[in-house]
């Protein structure tokens, strides 16, 4: 487990990281702002990233590798940092608070277990290692969680995605749905059912399984597209008696589940800084904006229809952050947090539709252009109140846990 580290550590880590972001970053924005700023070069037809914001994107994860940052999450045991899950809020908190949303560069900084190399990849047997694990870890490919199915979401374990023996090796056969950054990712770690009789039962029967994207039967069918976007992040992905040897297990047989769930509780708290950071932009673009703009002889400011908006954000963001940063502290000193986790997940999330409600309407029709870019604040948050489990399955689990009591 990481070492806790006290808060001007913290703090100069994450300072430091921004400072990279500053200097390295922020000059290949202004470089490519030509591409940055329009949306229909971020696509190709299909409407995965293009090419050129592909080949930007992963210039940012290696420059960040070489510099240490891309990696600060990644166990030590494979090579990484091995920061825990209250580095992990403060570092999203930051980004997001600083670069705001709409940037797709700053974000590439530092690894996300849904494309770059996390917990899964210390699990890895030597054969699949040598070929997956230094190319991710130095950010020049990135890969895919594939667990969701389009009859398989909240209820994962319904999956019907199998994986059958045929000598030594195994073949994987069914659909996987909402897999993030599949339509460009290099290889997919995927999760099938191994023993039907123990995944019935809900006693594992679960494994997964590392293979790069150029294997025989697999494809990406489909492109995901949400909010309107002309392009997505996610993907649909058919299996047709992929082939796969025996080395492309990945943790125990029959275990996967386990394996799949082993960091969801500090990956969760990168939602709830994401979303802390996104609503402490948008506010702080609210205020700004509130104490400038003029209606019958007044800064609106002056109106507690106004300011009550901005003071209620303020309020709960506080609160957010508070508790998120009791729950990361805990969770990194090893103590048992599943409720104040599912608590943490939905507040911060369902913060972040409501601050950036109030700061839309704040800004009056401004609140609605695409140049304040605050619709794409409200957009993220609004997906992370159902991805990486839902409110309600969230809610479920609180609640379950107090029948229990
Ligand atoms: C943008 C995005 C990215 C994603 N990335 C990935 C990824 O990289 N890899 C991956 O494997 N998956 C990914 N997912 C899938 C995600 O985990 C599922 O969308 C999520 O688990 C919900 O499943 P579902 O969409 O099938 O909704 P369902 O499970 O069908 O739920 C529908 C509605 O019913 C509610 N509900 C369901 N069961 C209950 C219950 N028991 N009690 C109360 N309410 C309930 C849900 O909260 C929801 O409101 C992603 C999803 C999104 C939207």
């Amino acid at each position: 487990m990481s070492v806790e580290m006290d808060e001007t550590e913290v703090e100069d880590v994450v300072e430091n990281l921004l400072g990279f972001v500053d200097a390295v970053v922020l000059p290949l924005e202004k470089e490519h702002a030509k591409l940055l700023d329009d949306p229909r070069l971020h696509y190709d037809e299909r409407g995965a990233y293009s090419p050129e914001l592909k080949k930007l994107k992963r210039e940012v994860r290696q420059q960040s590798a070489e510099a240490g940052y891309y990696n600060m999450f990644v166990p030590e045991s494979i090579g990484g940092g091995d920061f825990g899950a209250y580095m992990l809020y403060r570092v999203w908190d930051a980004l997001y608070h600083r670069y705001g949303p709409a940037r797709l560069l700053p974000y590439a900084s530092v690894a996300h277990w849904s494309y770059g190399p996390s917990l899964l990849c210390s699990y890895l047997t030597p054969q699949i290692s040598e070929q997956l694990l230094q190319p991710l870890m130095a950010g020049q490919i990135t890969s895919c969680f594939a667990m969701s199915e389009p009859d398989a979401g909240s209820d994962a374990l319904a999956m019907r995605t199998r994986a059958v023996r045929d000598g030594d090796d195994w073949l994987i056969t069914g659909t996987k749905q909402w897999i993030t950054n599949s339509p460009v990712a290099d290889w997919v770690f995927v999760w099938a059912v191994t023993d039907e009789e123990l995944r019935r039962t809900r006693k594992g029967g679960v494994s997964c399984f590392a293979l790069p994207v150029t294997t025989p039967g697999f494809q990406v069918d489909s492109v995901l597209k949400l909010f309107g976007h002309i392009g997505g992040d996610e993907g649909i992905l058919s299996f047709r008696d992929v082939r796969v040897p025996s080395t492309a297990l990945v943790g125990e047989l029959n275990q996967g589940f386990k394996l799949a769930m082993a960091g969801v509780n500090t990956g969760r708290m990168y939602n709830a800084g994401r979303c802390i950071g996104l609503s402490k932009w948008a506010l702080d673009k609210a205020s700004e904006y509130a104490g400038t703009r003029k209606t019958f002889g007044k800064t609106i400011d002056q109106y507690q229809g106004v300011s009550f908006q901005l003071a209620d954000s303020a309020i709960e963001i506080y609160a957010a952050e508070s508790m998120t940063r009791d729950c990361a502290r805990r969770l990194e000193r090893g103590e048992s947090v599943n409720d104040q986790v599912a608590m943490v997940k939905v507040y911060t999330t369902e913060l972040g539709t409501r601050v950036y409600d109030r700061c839309m309407q704040v800004h009056g029709g401004m609140g609605l252009t695409n140049e304040l870019k605050l619709y794409e604040g409200w957009q993220q948050s609004r997906i992370v109140r159902i991805a990486d489990g839902s409110a309600e399955i969230m809610r479920r689990n609180i609640a379950a846990s107090l029948a229990r009591r």
